[in-house]
């Protein structure tokens, strides 16, 4: 049976979709065949693996709240095991519109189960909000990985997202465990991240992945080629580290 991973962190521009793009196409490399699932209205995910989100015909949007079976949304990316169920603008309106679903928070734990057994491994993209898309997300995960960009501010709404794990686990998912924290953007020369890392680690002990993601600009610059960075740049640092990453997670999942 698949594990599904939620990437979450209510906090924009952290590293949540560049993590997801790159994480599922390392543990396509590795021979894990894995979906994204985007459930992000900006799309991100989407484009970053060169889907185009102005062609789509279906999106998570219609399996979520039009009940469209979900492989018929699924596409198949040119990378290598790697699908992707696809996001775009119209995604924006799912939240008000499960609102006044009885399933709400259930409604896409229900709509992956049929494919859960298909995949190794499905990672979720989450918005940068605890609105229902994210509870939905967590409610179908069986663990999350919180990106944490290194600075000063990153340990702001910790204690907010916690929370709303906490109340996932107590009302929806009781099984959903913290798999990790990932460190992205850091600069070893900079002494706040020091800072950062030693207090992270006081909040999750021994949850900190070992491996830190770099600030790269092949990072910013992949997505607008539509390729993780893993074949946009297969030999460049940040490729080295995604991939060093992935091979810490496979470890604590063998
Ligand atoms: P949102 O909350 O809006 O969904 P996000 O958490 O998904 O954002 P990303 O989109 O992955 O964050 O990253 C935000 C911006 O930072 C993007 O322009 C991305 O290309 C860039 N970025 C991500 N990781 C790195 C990195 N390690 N080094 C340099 N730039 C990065
Ligand atoms: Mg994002």
């Amino acid at each position: 049976m698949g594990k599904t991973v939620s990437i979450f962190n209510q906090k924009g521009g952290v590293g949540k979709t560049t993590t997801c793009v790159n994480f599922a196409a390392g543990l396509g490399l590795k021979g894990k065949k894995t979906l994204l699932v985007d459930i992000d209205p900006q799309g991100n995910t989407t484009s970053g693996v060169g889907v185009d989100k102005s062609e789509l015909e279906l999106s998570s949007y219609d399996v979520l709240i039009n009940e469209v079976p979900i492989n018929d949304a699924i596409i198949q990316t040119k990378f290598k095991n790697l699908a992707v169920l696809p996001a775009d603008m119209n995604l924006a309106g799912a939240e008000l519109e499960l609102a006044e679903n009885e399933n709400r928070f259930k409604a896409l734990k229900k709509a992956l189960a049929p494919v859960v057994m298909e995949y190794d491994y499905i990672i979720l993209d989450c918005p940068p909000s605890l609105g229902l898309l994210s509870l939905n997300a967590l409610t179908a995960s069986d663990t999350l990985i919180v990106p944490l960009q290194c600075e000063y501010y990153a340990l702001e709404g910790l204690s907010q997202l916690l929370g709303t794990v906490r109340t996932v686990k107590q009302h929806y998912n009781e099984h959903l465990e913290l798999e990790g924290v990932l460190f992205t953007m850091y600069d070893s020369r900079l002494k706040l991240n020091q800072q950062v890392l030693d207090e992270v680690d006081n909040y999750f002990p021994s949850k900190a992945y070992k491996t830190k993601i770099p600030r790269s600009v092949k990072l910013a610059e992949a997505p607008s080629f539509g390729e993780p960075v893993l074949y946009y740049e297969k030999y460049s640092k940040p490729s080295f580290a995604y991939k060093k990453f992935v091979d810490e997670f496979l470890k604590a999942n063998r």
